[in-house]
């Protein structure tokens, strides 16, 4: 037997050591806590962040809805009801969301006890969301320069073809 196969033999021998001892030094019940918050803390943000995305779709939904409502593309007698379900999901996300951002908070100060505090009435929630439905509609007034002629997809300023159908818009 040549030195190199004995020192790799060696080698196995250390390797397979360290595996069996391994329980004994490591994984302590501190760890293991802390490996399950490192986890539980990284599938908390990609929920948030899924909640996020869910909360810019519903507001993207809306928009659509109202673009469709000025081209008269909706019932008239529909889109209040389509207009109230979509914001009705938005609040809901929003909800969520605001739990989310409680629930961190709460974390962060690592509160013994739960607070008490009553449910309290969420009267705002609606003006909430009409604020933001009319931030991204300001927004988007900014940047577009109206509807194309052809399909009546939002055409921005800065398109010279529409980005939707493709005819010469400038
Ligand atoms: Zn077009």
């Amino acid at each position: 037997m040549d030195t190199g196969s004995l020192l790799l033999i060696l080698s196995l021998a250390l390797l397979a050591g360290l595996y069996v001892a391994r329980p004994f030094f490591s994984d302590t019940p501190a760890e293991k806590e802390n490996e399950q918050t490192v986890e539980e803390f990284a599938r908390q943000e990609t929920e948030f962040l899924r909640l996020l995305e869910e909360k810019d779709r519903i507001l993207y939904e809306l928009q659509e809805l109202e673009t469709d409502h000025y081209l008269g593309k909706v019932m008239p007698e529909d889109y209040p009801h389509l207009r109230d379900q979509l914001k009705t999901s938005a609040a809901a996300v929003l909800q969520n969301i605001e739990e989310f951002d409680k629930k961190i908070l709460d974390g962060q100060k690592k509160s013994q006890k739960p607070e008490e505090h009553p449910l309290q009435p969420r009267i705002k929630e609606d003006d909430e969301i009409e604020e933001m439905i009319a931030a991204r509609r300001r927004l988007r007034d900014e940047k577009s320069a109206g509807f194309c002629p052809h399909c009546g997809k939002v055409i921005r300023k800065s398109d010279v073809y529409c980005p939707a159908c493709g005819s010469k818009v400038a």
